[in-house]
């Protein structure tokens, strides 16, 4: 019993270090890098790019999707 309470709260505690550290990092918005600060997990996806809400509402990932388009068909 004893071995099985250490090890839970290692668990609990290796949790905790995550959430932390997850809340640290940047969203995957591949426009903008996670500058606009958008909430990671809560990215949009557009014609292929992942995008924040800032890069979606603004147009910057529609932009930027058309300048890969173009560049790739050129
Ligand atoms: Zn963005």
């Amino acid at each position: 019993m004893r071995l099985r309470t250490a090890n839970n709260k290692r668990r609990a505690r290796a949790k905790r270090a995550f959430l932390r550290y997850w809340m640290t990092l940047k969203d995957n918005c591949q426009v903008c890098l996670g500058e606009k600060g958008g909430v990671r997990g809560n990215e949009n996806r557009i014609r292929g790019l992942v995008a924040c809400d800032y890069c979606h509402a603004d147009g910057s990932a529609r932009r930027m999707a058309d300048a890969i388009a173009s560049a790739a068909s050129a």
